[in-house]
């Protein structure tokens, strides 16, 4: 499978700025919290743009924020096995989709109280993810993210597609 040239050089040293700025200017106007749609956008439009998971090792205010800031005070130990397996992942993946879609059909077209939500699900996912850094290894997070897990799948269908192509064509 040729890969994709990287377009740009990595920001992950110091991403998790926006992360930071994220929740201040939300505290501060919660209208903000709509910022998070682009946290869930921009790792799946890359995704679809071929790039596999390139937010995930280049961008992601959060997976900065655990690489250079929770890992100061973590415990560094490994991850119970079962939050990798593959119904951990889904499971959380459809938990996150039914908050996402959930606070659309309860306040649409509500923007104040549709950013709040989103900026709910983005405190608790972040509060998650910190304690579990804190715990155990700094990205333990990343082992099932919703959005890296959804990169993922993205890639895995794009590739099954390439070899189906191929496979047509020889
Ligand atoms: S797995 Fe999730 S939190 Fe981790 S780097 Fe990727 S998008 Fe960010």
């Amino acid at each position: 499978m040729t890969r994709k040239s990287i377009p740009f050089r990595s920001i992950q040293d110091w991403s998790f700025i926006f992360l930071i700025l994220f929740f201040v200017l939300s505290f501060i106007d919660r209208r903000f919290g709509i910022l998070g749609l682009v946290c869930l956008a921009v790792p799946l439009i890359l995704a679809l743009l071929g790039y596999g998971r390139l937010h995930c090792s280049h961008v992601c205010p959060r997976g900065s924020f655990f690489g250079k800031v929770v890992s100061r005070i973590s415990m560094e130990r490994k991850l119970p096995p079962f939050f990798r397996t593959l119904e951990f992942r889904y499971a959380a993946l459809v938990l996150m989709a039914m908050c996402l879609v959930g606070n659309v059909f309860r306040f649409y077209p509500d923007l104040t109280a549709m950013a709040n939500g989103m900026f709910q699900v983005m405190t608790a996912s972040f509060a998650v993810g910190t304690i579990l850094g804190i715990f155990f290894k700094p990205r333990s997070w990343c082992t099932f993210c919703p959005i890296g897990f959804s990169a993922s799948l993205i890639k895995e269908a794009q590739d099954q597609h390439k070899i189906r192509r191929k496979s047509g064509n020889s």
